[in-house]
């Protein structure tokens, strides 16, 4: 403890932050620059369920059609502009720095929320793709954000079942299949309102696979945080 303190001292001054996007001095101990934050593509009006961005707030049409499995997404960012090089950079070139300010701007969203889930899960990765890129990032982000909302984390609830192919190389329709059954619950959760922690929700296939899941095991209540959306 000591001397964690003593480094804390001296690493402030010698490193300030800086903007991961251009460089700049960061605002106040941000990752981030106040012109690059107020440049993200923030999220506006969305669906109430998936987070798609719309004119108006309400339910898109998707979701009218075939409402998900999770009760809500929440999202704060398009994925646009500097976003899909924060994630990339994050879960492909090891910039785990990245995580830490992605949780930040979740963060910012989530203020918004009146009701806490009692456990963050970050979604699961195959252990032969953890092995080969080292870390889950969807861990990464998700380790800062439980730590600061004081909310336990998920880590050895659920698992993949097997490994399925890049859910990015598939159209839609093959995304679901690709994922039937791909979580297994190691041990049940002791938790009635969860949240599913991911980087990017694209079709929402794999978070709605895995809030099937959730459901069909008996949590009342599984929310999606996902740092972005695909517009
Ligand atoms: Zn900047
Ligand atoms: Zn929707």
């Amino acid at each position: 403890m000591k001397l964690n303190h003593w480094l804390h001292r001296l690493v402030r001054p010698l490193f300030p932050a800086t903007c991961i996007l251009c460089g700049a001095a960061g605002e106040g101990d941000k990752d981030i620059c106040s012109e690059c934050l107020a440049d993200l593509p923030w999220i506006g009006h969305c669906c109430q369920l998936c987070a798609l961005p719309l004119q108006q707030e309400g339910i898109c049409g998707a979701c009218l059609q075939q409402p998900p499995a999770f009760d809500r997404c929440i999202s704060p960012l398009l994925y646009q502009g500097p976003v899909p090089g924060l994630i990339t950079g994050l879960k492909f070139h090891h910039r785990l720095a990245n995580a830490r300010l992605l949780a930040w701007l979740m963060l910012q969203r989530l203020q918004q929320e009146e009701d806490a889930p009692e456990l963050i899960l970050p979604i699961p990765l195959h252990p032969q793709r953890l092995r080969e890129r080292g870390y889950n990032q969807s861990l990464e982000i998700a380790r800062p954000l439980a730590q600061q909302l004081c909310i336990g984390l998920s880590l050895h609830h659920c698992a993949r079942s097997r490994a399925t192919s890049a859910q990015s190389e598939l159209p839609k329709k093959q995304r679901q299949k690709n994922l039937r059954n791909a979580f297994v619950l190691q041990k049940s959760l002791p938790a009635g309102h969860i949240a599913l922690l991911d980087d990017v929700v694209t079709t929402g296939s794999t978070v709605n696979e895995l809030a099937r899941l959730l459901k069909k095991s008996g949590v009342e209540r599984v929310d999606v945080w996902a740092v972005a959306r695909t517009p």
